[in-house]
């Protein structure tokens, strides 16, 4: 990277090659569905995009004291947003040997309680954030801990860094052990506290956070999906048909209710801005009433394998007769990568079990613009003229094993990504932006 002489100039260039998704993609091959400069230029003023042009206009968009990022024959893509992510859970990633309910159980409630310190609540906010950078993620959408403090510590932090992240405090009043658990009136009160102190300070948002059915009373559902209705604005965050057990455990808890998804909507917590993390065992009736709500189902392919939950059905929710809209999330800590290569590379797995295609185009359109749209932040995902300028830089021969596998020559731009989503991880981040201001990311990983 080089840098000229920062002089009193706010522009900021960044050079290199240029891809951002206009729309979704209709499978490999559908090159309208994106913009692509082999050689371009992302002209950024006050954190955000101006204009993109062609390498060759350098001059006319340069000049004294501009600060010029020059990434020539890397890729440029808007930074990678997940959907679905637990905070406190990085101590949680890679516990070995149980499913859904003993996991939640044996590791990660156990690991959550720690996070009402909020020294420890900070410090691991550095580390969150400096981690999913270091994976070109620049917006991801959280669970905190049952402690308000944990929300506040993460959001405390991104604002610091200038990231925009999406942040809630887990509510959970029932089946876990003491010292994770709220109640309906503290869970409703924290969580409104939360929104008025940071929804939309600066890039921060809040959102409603019930953990899932299981570890939520009724009363705590009716509380939050209240909440929900007098902030319609906020994202609301929960599971839901992850596990078959778990789906068991909610029909005793719930008899009442038509099913899972019933159990939800009953409070009011189904909707346009609803992320229903897992969504694998759905119903005609779910995926029906998920289609005509506009929920989103969020895949995360590297927990789904790894608590052995079971093989999300992305083209039969996404292309069936009730289409529903989808996201993609890493799930740490039940995920085992907070690169959303990885999971798109895992993703593509799923699929190929289910007898389906990811292409490359559509995983990296998910990565960006889809899990933008998915969370309904048009400013989010792409390089663009107004968006705002969060960058990953991507060296797609970073490792040898990828360099060797692109030097047999005339790859495509889709078959370099899909070896960059395939093979890649952390390593292939040379940098990333956020509100234009580049984070020196490379030099964490070395
Ligand atoms: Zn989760």
């Amino acid at each position: 990277m080089t840098s000229s002489d920062r002089l009193p100039s706010d522009r900021i260039l960044v050079r290199g090659r240029v891809l951002s998704f206009k729309r979704r993609p209709h499978g490999a091959g559908d090159t309208d569905a994106y913009s692509y400069f082999e050689d371009g230029v992302v002209v950024i003023e006050a954190g955000r995009v101006i204009e993109v042009a062609e390498g060759g206009e350098i001059d006319r968009l340069g000049g004294e004291g501009i600060v010029l990022h020059d990434f020539s024959g890397k890729l440029i893509l808007p930074g990678f947003i997940d959907t679905h992510i637990h905070f406190p859970q990085t101590q949680v990633i890679a516990s070995y040997g149980e499913q859904l309910l003993e996991w939640l159980t044996r590791y990660t409630f156990p690991a959550e309680s720690r996070y009402g310190d909020p020294v420890f609540a900070a410090a691991q906010a550095r580390f969150f954030i400096d981690e999913v950078l270091r994976n070109g993620t620049t917006t991801a959408v959280c669970y905190g801990s049952m402690h308000k403090g944990s929300a506040e510590a993460l959001l405390a932090e991104s604002e610091r860094r200038g990231t925009a992240m999406f942040v809630g405090k887990t509510a959970m009043d029932r089946n876990a052990p003491p010292d994770v658990l709220d109640n309906a009136q503290s869970a409703h009160d924290d969580t409104e506290a939360l929104i008025s102190a940071w929804h939309g300070r600066g890039r921060q948002k809040v959102v409603i956070t019930p953990r899932f059915a299981i570890t939520s009373t009724p009363a705590q559902l009716e509380a939050l999906g209240s909440l929900a209705q007098a902030h319609p604005d906020c994202l609301v965050q929960t599971h839901l048909s992850e596990n078959l057990e778990e789906i068991a455990t909610v029909g005793r808890l719930f008899p009442d209710r038509a099913d899972y998804l019933d159990v939800y909507d009953h409070y009011g917590l189904v909707g346009p801005k609803s992320l229903m993390g897992h969504s694998i065992h759905l119903t005609p009736r779910e995926i029906r009433r998920m289609s005509d709500s506009g929920a989103v189902a969020v895949f995360c392919p590297t927990s789904n394998l790894f608590i052995g939950s079971g093989l999300f059905d992305y083209k039969g929710l996404e292309g069936g007769e009730h289409p529903v809209r989808i996201a993609l999330a890493t799930d740490v800590g039940g995920g085992t990568s907070y690169s959303m290569l990885a999971t798109a590379a895992e993703a593509y797995k799923v699929m190929q079990l289910k007898g389906q295609k990811l292409s490359a185009i559509e995983a990296f359109h998910l990565m960006t613009r889809g899990n933008a749209e998915a969370i309904g932040e048009p400013d989010l995902g792409r390089i663009a003229a107004g968006a705002h300028a969060d960058l990953v830089v991507l060296d797609s021969t970073a490792t040898p094993a990828m360099a060797h596998r692109l030097a047999m020559g005339s790859s495509s731009l889709e078959e370099e990504l899909f070896v960059l989503m395939t093979l890649g991880s952390e390593r292939n981040v040379c940098e990333v932006f956020v509100g234009g201001r580049p984070q020196g990311v490379q030099k964490a990983i070395a």
